[in-house]
C-alpha cells in the first residue's frame, strides 16, 4: 500500500446528456485516476474521462444481482489506500435515490478525504427534455421525489393520502415495474383520476420517449407503449403542458443514427452539435495524420525553393508540417517571398495564415478540376511543388494532367482506423445510420478501415465538392450540403429521411 492516501470524490453524472455534468463534476472527472461507475451513468459522460484511468463498472449485473453495495464501499476505500485520485460516478445526483450515502461511511471510518458534487437529478431534467416545467404557477406549488422501488414486491411506505392532498407534482423514480402500484395507490387515496401523467424513458439521450396520460389511462397506456427503465413517471397537472412545450424530441435530427468520420485529433464540433440535438451519433475516428519523421521529401523543397515558382498547398495539415520543419531548418516565411502560393480550401488559406501568408490563388470552388482551371486563368509558368499527404496525391495528378510542369512532396502520412466502437459498421450501416464526411480524407478513412460489401447503401452527407466527389467515387448514395459549413452540414443532416 502506497504512503499517500487517496480521495474519492462522489460527482452527479446528469442523467445521461454529457453536457448536464456540472463544471466542477467535469473538472474532478479529468483529473481521476479510477472512475468507479454504474448502469446510469451514459458513455458520453464516462468518454469525458481522461485516457488512461482505470474504469470499474459497478453497475454490472452478475448473476442477475447486481454488485452488492457493501462490496462498492471496499472498492472505493481500496482504491483510495492506493493512493489513487478515485471518482465514483453516479447517475443523476449522487443523494437522491442513489445511496451515496452509504459510500461515505466506510471512507469516514478509514479517515479517506472525499468530496461530493451534486449532479442533475434525472426526474427534473428527464421532464424539462419533454418540456414539463415540474413546477408552475397555475399548476403546481411544490414537488415530491419519491421512490417506487418494491421491497418484497410492494411499495415501500408512501403516503399516497398525503401526496394526493398537497396537489403538488409527484416523481416517481424506479417506478416502472409498480406503476399499477403507485396510480391504485393514488386513485385510492381519492385522487382525480383527470390528472395529467407522464412518463419520461431515457431522458435526455437520444432514444428518449415520452408518454402523457391521465392517471386514469396511464397503466394501460404505459403497457401500450411498453414503457422500460429507466423512466420517471410524473403525476400532475403540469404533464398536461408537455404537448405544447416539448422540444428535444421534435428536433429534426433527434434520434437519427449519424456516424461522424474525423480524424483521431480535432475538437469534434460536428458530433457535440449533433448530439446537442438529440442524435444518436457513432464517433469515428477514422484518420490519424501522423507526422513523417525525418522527412527527406521536406528537406529537400525547402533546400531547392529556389528552383520554383509557385508552392501548393493541398491541405492545412501541409502547410502546418511544412512550416514545422521549415522552422526547424531555422527558417521561415521569408523564404517563400519569390513564390506564387496556392491554397485548396478554405481551411487551408486559414492556416496559412497562421504563418503570414495569404494564399494568392484559393478558387471558391474547393476541387482539383477548379484548382486547375484557376492556374490556368493566372497563366502560371514555370515548376510547382506541391505539398500533399503521402496516401493522396490527387492534386499533383490533376495538375500533371493539365500539362502543369509539377513535383510532389509528401508533408504528412495518413494512417485509416478500423471502427473501434460498440458494434461493426456494417450493422449500424443496416439499421438505417447515414454517414456525414467533414473531408475527402475521412471517405476514404471510412472505407479502407471497413469491410462493407456494398457501398451503395450507404448514405454519404457531404460537407463540399471535393469530399462529395469522393464518396460518389466509391458509389455511395451522395448528399451535399448548399455551403461548406458545419451549419449548412447540420441543416441537410435534417433534412434528409
Ligand atoms: N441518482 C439518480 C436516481 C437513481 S434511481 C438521479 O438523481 O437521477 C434510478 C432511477 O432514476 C431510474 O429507475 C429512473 O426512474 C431514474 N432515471 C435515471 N436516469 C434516468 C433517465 N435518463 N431518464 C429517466 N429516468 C431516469
Amino acid at each position: 500500500m502506497s504512503e499517500k492516501k487517496g480521495r474519492v470524490i462522489l460527482i452527479g453524472a446528469g442523467p445521461g446528456d454529457k453536457g448536464l455534468i456540472t463544471v466542477k463534476g467535469l473538472e474532478y472527472l479529468k483529473q481521476a485516476d479510477v472512475v468507479v461507475y454504474d448502469r446510469l451513468v451514459s458513455s458520453d459522460v464516462l468518454s469525458l474521462s481522461p485516457e488512461g484511468a482505470e474504469f470499474i463498472n459497478v453497475g454490472k449485473v452478475m448473476n442477475h444481482h447486481n454488485i452488492p453495495q457493501p462490496e462498492i464501499n471496499k472498492i472505493l476505500l481500496n482504491k483510495a489506500l492506493e493512493g489513487k485520485n478515485v471518482v465514483r460516478l453516479k447517475g443523476g445526483d449522487p443523494f437522491v435515490f442513489g445511496r451515496g450515502g452509504e459510500e461515505l461511511e466506510l471512507l469516514i471510518e478509514n479517515n479517506i478525504e472525499y468530496e461530493v458534487v451534486p449532479g442533475i437529478t434525472s426526474a427534473v431534467s428527464a421532464l424539462a427534455y419533454a418540456g414539463i416545467p415540474v413546477t408552475h404557477r397555475d399548476f403546481a406549488s411544490s414537488i415530491h421525489f419519491v421512490t417506487g422501488h418494491a421491497k418484497d414486491g410492494l411499495v415501500e411506505n408512501i403516503d399516497f393520502k398525503a401526496l394526493v392532498a398537497s396537489k403538488g407534482t409527484i416523481l416517481f423514480y424506479m417506478g416502472v415495474s409498480t406503476l399499477s402500484q403507485l396510480i391504485n395507490g393514488l386513485i385510492e387515496a381519492g385522487i382525480d383520476k383527470n390528472t395529467p401523467c407522464a412518463a419520461v424513458e431515457n431522458g435526455t439521450r437520444s432514444n428518449m420517449r415520452t408518454l402523457i396520460s391521465t392517471v386514469e389511462n396511464m397503466v394501460s397506456d404505459a403497457e401500450k407503449f411498453q414503457l422500460r427503465s429507466p423512466a420517471v413517471i410524473a403525476v400532475g397537472k403540469v404533464c398536461s403542458l408537455g404537448d405544447k412545450f416539448a422540444w428535444y424530441t421534435k428536433s429534426k435530427i433527434f434520434s437519427k443514427k449519424i456516424i461522424v468520420t474525423r480524424p483521431v485529433v480535432s475538437n469534434n464540433i460536428l458530433t457535440d452539435r449533433l448530439k446537442n440535438l438529440g442524435a444518436e451519433v457513432i464517433d469515428y475516428p477514422c484518420i490519424k495524420i501522423n507526422e513523417i519523421e525525418n522527412n527527406e521529401s521536406l528537406f529537400s523543397l525547402i533546400k531547392n525553393l529556389d528552383k520554383y515558382n509557385m508552392l501548393v498547398f493541398a491541405s492545412k495539415n501541409s502547410a502546418a508540417y511544412f512550416f514545422k520543419t521549415l522552422n526547424e531548418n531555422n527558417k521561415d516565411s521569408r523564404a517563400l517571398s519569390h513564390l506564387v502560393i496556392g491554397a485548396l480550401g478554405k481551411s487551408t488559406y486559414d492556416e496559412l495564415k497562421k504563418y503570414g501568408i495569404c494564399a494568392d490563388i484559393m478558387p471558391a470552388d474547393y476541387t482539383f478540376t477548379a484548382f486547375a482551371k484557376s492556374l490556368k486563368m493566372a497563366e502560371i509558368h514555370g515548376n510547382i511543388a506541391v505539398l500533399e499527404a503521402v496516401q493522396d496525391k490527387r492534386l499533383s495528378d490533376e495538375l500533371k494532367n493539365n500539362g502543369f510542369n509539377v513535383t510532389s512532396y509528401n508533408a504528412y502520412d495518413i494512417k485509416y482506423l478500423p471502427l473501434d466502437y460498440i458494434k461493426p459498421m456494417h450493422e449500424y450501416i443496416d439499421n438505417g445510420a447515414m454517414a456525414a464526411f467533414t473531408s475527402s480524407a475521412a471517405v476514404h478513412g471510412f472505407v479502407r478501415g471497413n469491410k462493407i460489401d456494398d457501398l451503395s447503401k450507404i448514405k454519404a452527407v457531404c460537407i463540399g465538392k471535393l469530399t462529395y466527389e469522393t464518396a460518389l467515387n466509391y458509389k455511395m448514395k451522395v448528399y451535399m450540403a448548399e455551403k461548406p459549413t458545419i451549419d449548412s452540414l447540420i441543416e441537410k443532416l435534417k433534412e434528409m429521411e
